[in-house]
């Protein structure tokens, strides 16, 4: 058996859906699971995920596959739909819709639909990514309101800076500058609004991250905010180096052994997922947990191995567990250390990692 294995935690999904639920419990939640659930499995975060009031996702393919597997519940297409095609697509599979862009309002205003589709008007607040400027927002909103193939409106915004010092006031303040009708629905928050900012939760919540048990935050741990990890990454040590005073660690030397010291070379590289920029210099390595004991990584990160300092860890040896991230060694500090967010370590899980589901 390979060593490396990416465990997925069911009751960790129930758990951190039903705090999403505490946090925000006049809200219906769409737990959005694109990118394949963040990397858990697009199926079995669906069926963990259950309570959720719906799926929110990107990929069509993935939609198709959820109503296949007996799916019935609402699902949002975050990015909404490219052509004509897909949108009959949608409207057959009864999926709601983001609308963002005009060209989008018009093939729904010109295509003959098997049914009417829901559709979220998203609002370019401030995120400059996608969604009508307000001046066209409202353009929008009438064009939809007079077509046949809409049958419900939702608005929609996202926010740039809920996890950080921007906060969310000023598209907040866009918004309501809009002065649309009170009775439209909207839905507004990810996580990180949900988690701090009650005034956006409105009709429907949008989280993700939090779902999979990590921070949306830089200055708020996981587990302060009452989240599991759902996904652990561990394997094994299947080789250990006594290096002397001197010797170097791994592609392009980055580490030297200041003094005597044992490595343990982790059967886990970037061709798994791990980030290749996870640092290992001297003084500053990744923090990863060897046989229960956290330490660091040295040396540069390779396709399928990397080293950790197992010098103060006399038990460990060919065989000894490594904890890459997850339960015992929170994704976001693996994060932090290598420059990025947990999203993308854990959306980079590659598919040939053998994955088991435990309780
Ligand atoms: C990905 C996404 C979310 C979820 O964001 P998290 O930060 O993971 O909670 C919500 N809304 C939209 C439009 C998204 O694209």
């Amino acid at each position: 058996m390979r060593p490396i294995v990416a465990t997925i935690s069911l009751s960790a999904l129930r758990h951190n859906l039903a705090l999403a639920r505490a946090r925000a419990p006049r809200s219906r939640i769409w737990a959005v699971i694109k990118a394949n659930a963040y990397g858990h499995g697009l199926a079995r975060a669906a069926a963990a995920l259950d309570a959720a009031d719906g799926f929110a996702l990107v990929e069509i393919d993935a939609a198709a596959r959820l109503r296949e597997e007996g799916c019935t519940k609402p699902v949002l297409m975050i990015e909404g739909f490219f052509s004509p095609g897909e949108l009959a697509e949608f409207s057959a599979r009864g999926l709601v819709t983001v609308v963002h862009d005009m060209e989008q309002v018009r093939m729904l205003e010109t295509s003959a639909l098997a049914a009417p589709i829901a559709v979220y008007l998203k609002i370019n607040s401030g995120m400059n990514r996608l969604g009508f400027h307000p001046p066209e927002a409202r353009a929008a909103l009438e064009r939809l309101r007079a077509c046949a193939g809409v049958s419900s409106i939702t608005l929609m915004t996202h926010f740039a800076g809920a996890d950080g010092e921007a906060g969310v006031a000023a598209q907040l303040e866009r918004l309501r500058a809009l002065d649309f009708d009170p009775a439209l629905p909207r839905s507004l928050a990810n996580s990180a609004a949900l988690l701090r900012y009650p005034e956006t939760h409105a009709d429907w919540v949008r989280p993700g991250i939090m779902l999979y048990g990590c921070s949306p935050f830089a200055d708020e741990s996981a587990g302060s905010l009452g989240l599991k990890p759902a996904m652990t990454l561990r394997s094994r040590i299947i080789a250990v180096q006594a290096l002397q005073a001197g010797d170097a660690v791994g592609y392009g030397g980055l580490f030297t052994a200041p003094a005597p010291m044992r490595i343990g070379i982790v059967a886990c590289g970037y061709a798994h997922g791990y980030p290749r920029s996870a640092p290992g210099f001297n003084g500053r390595g990744t923090p990863i947990v060897i046989g229960g004991v956290r330490t660091v990584t040295v040396g540069r990160v390779s396709m399928d191995m990397l080293a950790a300092d197992i010098t103060r860890i006399p038990g460990a040896g060919v065989g000894t567990e490594a904890t890459l991230w997850g339960e015992g060694l929170p994704a976001d500090e693996v994060a932090a250390a290598a420059e990025t967010i947990s999203y993308e370590l854990l959306c980079a899980l590659a598919s040939h990692v053998r994955v088991v589901e435990v309780e």
